[in-house]
């Protein structure tokens, strides 16, 4: 059994510098406190045109993103690369709402995978649906039965167009594109999309990836659904896994409109089910292909074991691991170590439109969500190794 445990292979890439920032960062984002003003004060400050770039890119931005412009991402790239691990980049500019916006967003995906041709340090692209198009649109079209007015089916053929501009590009460069999931009600028309580009694109291989959440108590019989349509339509499904990231947004609409909840009744059932989906997965992937994106170590290892007794090769394309920048080395690094195959997602973007995604981050990891005391327990371990403490 692969051990996460190792943290001299955890931290190897960084320097004595790199890890006690990290250790300040992540002692400081423990604090919920902390985290409360921190994000007043930013925020503050960015209303005041205060020059608080400098202190945010040192920091919180070096620790979980790559740089403001893809280019500013080589170094992190490299470094990946050097422990054999893929970097996926993640343009994370949030909550545009004008077509040229959307436009610009594509182009900058359509970089991306650009970037990634013939490149194996960039094994993958990735987007969201909401980055190139309007909330309100995926919405209606969600729900079959709604009308759309002349405009808004203009509107739609545009979205499809962009989805289509990024999948193209992918399949021309070969480079695959993951396309994350979001909410549940808009959801069924982000997998419409997803599933129309796969018939499109995935015909000898996976190139575009839907998303799976395993929060969704329904996403278990739609893996099943979804593997026998695409054996009958004789193309391949690529999937990344995840839990799912709008728990409490998801549960709070369903009380409120009164409908039944779309989430597990509990943490074990979601567990449960993200390991179920993981066996199926394996078990079929003549016609699936598996991106595991978690931090939980139990799954990481519970597919590792499952690539070995199957036995499948470590390094097989349709099966890769993935964790963010920043959070989870261990399992990054111990994986790859032990030669599965394993990608970073790592975000980019201007500092001021990339914050949304960073204080998600700090909020994920206060002591209340628990992810850092574990983050610092490595961190104060590897240090203590190192003599730094
Ligand atoms: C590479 C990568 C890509 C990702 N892409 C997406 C994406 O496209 N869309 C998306 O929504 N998220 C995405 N995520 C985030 C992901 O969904 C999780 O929020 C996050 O990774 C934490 O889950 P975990 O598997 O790492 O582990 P854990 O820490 O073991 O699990 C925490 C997760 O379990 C679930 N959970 C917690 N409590 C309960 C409960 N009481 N009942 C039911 N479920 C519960 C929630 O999903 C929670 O986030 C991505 C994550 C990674 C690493």
């Amino acid at each position: 059994m692969i051990s996460f445990e190792n943290t001299e292979i955890a931290f190897k890439s960084k320097s004595d510098k790199d890890l006690k920032r990290a250790y300040w960062l992540f002692k400081m984002v423990g604090s919920p406190s902390f985290v409360k003003f921190g994000k007043w004060a930013t925020n503050a400050s960015f209303k005041a045109h205060l020059p608080i770039n400098g202190i945010v890119k040192a920091t919180i931005f070096k620790q979980f993103c790559g740089g403001e412009t893809i280019n500013e991402c080589t170094n992190t790239i490299k470094q990946l690369n050097d422990f054999g691990i893929g970097t996926i980049l993640d343009y994370s500019v949030e909550g545009k709402t004008s077509a040229e916006d959307f436009e610009k967003t594509t182009n900058e995906i359509i970089a991306t995978i650009e970037k990634g041709k013939n490149n194996p340090a960039i094994p993958f692209a990735v987007f969201k649906v909401t980055g190139i198009a309007r909330f309100g649109i995926l919405e209606k079209i969600n729900n079959p039965e709604n009308e759309l007015t002349e405009a808004e089916k203009k509107e739609f053929q545009e979205v499809i167009s962009r989805v289509d501009r990024i999948c193209k590009k992918g399949f021309e460069s070969n480079v695959p594109v993951f396309i994350d999931a979001e909410e549940t009600w808009i959801q069924d028309t982000i997998d419409r999309l997803t599933v129309s580009m796969m018939v499109k694109y995935n015909q000898k291989e996976a190139i575009v990836f839907n998303t799976l959440q395993m929060y969704r108590h329904d996403r278990l019989q739609f893996l099943k659904e979804a593997t026998n349509t695409a054996r009958i339509g004789k193309y391949h499904y690529g999937i990344k896994l995840v839990r799912g990231a709008y728990m409490e947004k998801e549960r709070d609409r369903a009380a409120q409109k009164g409908y039944k909840s779309p989430i597990q009744p509990d943490k074990l059932s979601c567990d449960q089910d993200y390991n179920a989906a993981l066996t199926y997965i394996v078990d079929n992937i003549d016609t699936l292909a598996l991106c595991a994106g978690t931090h939980n170590e139990e799954s990481s290892q519970f597919l590792s074991k499952l690539i070995i007794d199957k036995g499948l090769q470590r390094n097989d394309k349709r099966l890769y691991f993935a964790q963010l920048l920043g959070m989870s080395d261990h399992i990054s690094y111990n994986l790859s170590n032990n030669q599965f195959l394993v990608a970073k997602y790592v975000p980019y973007g201007p500092i001021k439109e990339v914050m949304p995604y960073l204080l998600r981050r700090a909020d994920e990891n206060t002591s209340v969500a628990g992810q850092t005391s574990r983050e610092l327990n490595l961190i104060t371990k590897e240090m203590k190794r190192r003599k730094l403490k």
